[in-house]
Order: structure tokens, then sequence, then C-alpha cells
């Protein structure tokens, strides 16, 4: 049993950060907005008043928050996790943040004497609630090893890709991936549903075909239904694709596609969908197609 401070209760933080308390550890939360906090003070976690109590009640310190610069506000900030560390503690940041953000907060864990993982994931909520996420790791290996046990409650597939940053980049490059298939879906769909097909067939179909995947399936009935409650918000895959963006610039690999359905992303959030799922591109598409359901 590990003593664990968790720092971010947002749609993927609440679930992982629950399996890790039902697999018997001890955890010690703290959440921007505390009320998200509520189901989880309630199965027997603790509540600590800022990000530098929860660093100082655990023996490792998770983060999954929004961004960078939330992840920066909660680690580098005044009553941030580093100013609660004390030497040898283990901090993982599992949220979805640029190299350089990360880099960052590698420098004042370390000059704090402890180490940093960067722990990205793969897979939404549904994944996160049933503890199988992939977990793509990197960063010191010794301290990887310590958390293995730890991230073996919260994902299905553990991933360790190096000493650095590299866990970062393979998670963008996974993402353009995942928002571009999105775009690609919606176009299918809209086409085969304005020229008179059942979209709950389409929807169906395109799972169970040669281009099916886990995500075509998780998919299919948000777009199925046009119920677009966020999984993962458009926000949050917008950010996520100017950060692959910035990657591709620093390498010189053009990313077309990803350009493309991030203006996609961009114009459904100018139409007020920023906070709904980013499948939402179907719908996007359908209101520039005049088809109405
Ligand atoms: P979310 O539901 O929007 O939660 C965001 C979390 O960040 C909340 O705890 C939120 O606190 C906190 N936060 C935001 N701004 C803050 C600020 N200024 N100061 C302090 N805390 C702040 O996001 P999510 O879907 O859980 O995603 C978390 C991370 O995982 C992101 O980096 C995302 O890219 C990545 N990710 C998400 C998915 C997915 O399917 N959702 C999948 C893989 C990876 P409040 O509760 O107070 O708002």
């Amino acid at each position: 049993m590990a003593k664990i401070g968790w720092i971010g209760l947002g749609n993927m933080g609440n679930p992982m950060s629950q399996n890790l308390l039902k697999a018997g550890n001890e955890v010690v939360v703290w959440n921007r907005t505390k009320s998200k906090a509520d189901d989880i003070l309630a199965a027997g976690a603790a509540w600590a008043d800022s990000p530098k109590a929860v660093a100082a009640a655990g023996d490792c310190v998770f983060t999954m928050v929004a961004d960078g610069p939330t992840l920066h506000a909660v680690a580098l900030g005044d009553d941030g996790l580093v100013s609660g560390l004390s030497p040898g503690k283990i901090v993982i940041d599992m949220s979805t943040v640029s190299v350089e953000e990360s880099a960052k907060v590698n420098d004042a864990v370390e000059a704090a004497g402890c180490k940093f993982l960067r722990a990205p994931v793969t897979g939404s909520t549904m994944l996160a609630q049933a503890g199988t996420l992939g977990i793509l790791a990197s960063g010191d290996k010794t301290s990887y090893d310590k958390i293995l046990p730890l991230f073996e409650v919260m994902g299905g597939n553990q991933f360790y890709l190096g000493g650095g940053d590299e866990a970062r980049v393979m998670k963008l490059s996974l993402n353009l991936m995942i928002a571009t298939t999105m775009q690609m879906e919606a176009e299918a769909v809209v086409l085969a549903e304005k020229a008179g097909l059942d979209v709950s067939q389409v929807v169906e179909i395109i799972a169970g075909s040669a281009v099916g995947s886990p995500l075509t399936g998780y998919k299919k009935v948000p777009i199925g239904t046009g119920n677009y409650a966020p999984a993962f918000s458009v926000k949050l895959m917008i950010k996520d694709l100017g950060l692959a963006e910035a990657v591709g610039k620093q390498y010189g690999v053009p990313l077309e596609s990803t350009t493309l359905t991030k203006a996609k992303l961009e114009l459904a959030a100018h139409k007020g969908y920023g906070d709904m799922d980013f499948s939402v591109l179907t719908k996007l598409l359908e209101e520039d197609s005049n088809y109405t359901r």
C-alpha cells in the first residue's frame, strides 16, 4: 500500500484516482473545484488544502490536469507541489503537455531532490473507469519500476519509452491520429446519411469494418445518437493538436491533416461546442452540409 498524493479530479483524474483508492492505497487529493472531490472523499480519500500539502503528504504525487499552464500553476506556483516536496519523492504527471512545459517541471522537481516521470495516457474516460488505459511513460527508470504497480492499477497497457520526454512526443503522435480519424469518420458518416442511409447502421458498419478500431467503437453511440457529452473535449483536442504541430515544426515534418482537423475543431469551438466531445466534428459537418437528422 502506498501513500499517494493526487492533484486534478477532472473527467480523467477522478476515475483514475478512485481506482488507486479501491486498490487499497491511501490517497490524498486536491482539486481547484473542491466539489469534484465529493465522491472520492466519500469513498475514503483525504483532502489537502493545496498542491503543496498534497506533496507533503504523499510518498509520490500524481498530477492529471488540463494543460501545461495548469501543470505549471499546480507544480511551480505559490503553494505549488514542488514547494511541498522533500528529497526522495517521485512526481508523476499524466496530463498531456508539451516537451518544454514538461522539462521545466522536471528541472524544478529534480532541484528539490526528487524524480519526475512523464506518464500521459491513451484511452478516454471509459478506459479510465475500467482501469485499462494505455500508459506511455518516460523518465528515471528506477522510479518507473517503483511506480509500475500503481500504473498497473490504472492501465492495461504499460510502455516505458526512455529516460527523458519521449512519452510526450508519443502521446501527441497518437492524438493527432485520433483527431484525424474523427474528421474522417465525420466525412464518411455525413456523406452516407445525406444520401439517405441510417446513421446508427452506418456507425455500426464503420466500427466493424477494416477501418474499425477501438475509437470508432467508442464513438458509435455519441455519433449515432448525436449526444456529444464530453469524454474528451474539443478544447483539449485543439490544445493537443497545437502541441503536435509544434513538434512537427521542430522536426520539419508537415502535419497537413492535423492542421486541417485542428481548424475544424476551432470552428466547432467558435460555434460554442468547445466543451463537447471532439466527435462533434460530425455535427459540424452536418451543419456545413445543410443536413438535419
Ligand atoms: P478536464 O475534465 O477538463 O479536467 C481538467 C482538470 O484540470 C480539472 O481537475 C481542473 O480543475 C484542472 N484545472 C484546469 N484549469 C486549472 C487551473 N487554472 N488551476 C488548477 N486546476 C485547473 O480534463 P480531462 O479530460 O480530465 O483531461 C486531463 C488531461 O488528460 C488533459 O491534459 C487531457 O489532454 C488528457 N487526456 C484526456 C483524455 C480524455 O479522454 N478526457 C484522454 C487522454 C488524455 P477543475 O475541476 O477545478 O476545473
